[in-house]
């Protein structure tokens, strides 16, 4: 049984992480996909909110299951028996941060290994900042988000 968790934001999920919860549930026996309760930022979308979105679009995936976590993600993977977490590489300008991640939470935690999935191509350019700041401005969302995501995107912004 492999069971992984692919840790983020998700705020808003877009194209890019649907495509790699998809291609990574195909690999693992359970996926968890853990929100980031981070107070440190000032989020768009309540970790609430990002976990019944990330459900919402999900749902067809069996073996996905949706989490939110706070405090240190090697010990959220030790409380659901997990250690496999998956990472998404979009560019170099990913690698050295997620690099130095991997490696803090090996030390933390050595029973735990990273794996990255290297975007699709046709995400590489995608990121949930990159969506904020078109929906920003009304500009086209259709082939960013989801589309159960867009309405709740533009509700945002309308206040
Ligand atoms: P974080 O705030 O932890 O970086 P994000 O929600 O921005 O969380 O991203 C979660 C993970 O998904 C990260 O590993 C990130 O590199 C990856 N990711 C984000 N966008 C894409 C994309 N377009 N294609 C592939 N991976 C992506």
């Amino acid at each position: 049984m492999i069971n992984a968790i692919y840790p983020g934001s998700f705020d808003p999920v877009t194209n890019g992480h649907l495509d790699v919860i998809k291609r990574s549930a195909g690999l693992v026996d359970r996926l968890i996909v853990g929100v980031l309760n981070n107070n440190a930022k000032s989020p768009l979308f309540s970790v609430d909110e990002r976990v019944k979105i990330l459900q919402e679009v999900t749902k067809d995936l069996k073996n996905v299951e949706v989490k939110s976590f706070s405090g240190l993600l090697v010990d959220f993977a030790k409380e659901n028996d997990v250690h496999v977490i998956i990472r998404g590489l979009r560019a170099v300008t990913d690698f050295e941060y997620e690099l130095a991640m991997a490696q803090t939470n090996r030390v933390i935690n050595p029973e735990v290994e990273t794996f990255f999935m290297a975007t699709s191509l046709k995400y590489a350019y995608l990121s949930s900042s990159t969506v904020k700041e078109v929906a920003k401005f009304g500009g086209k969302l259709d082939d960013l988000v989801p589309p159960y995501v867009i309405p709740l995107i533009r509700e945002k912004y309308k206040k």
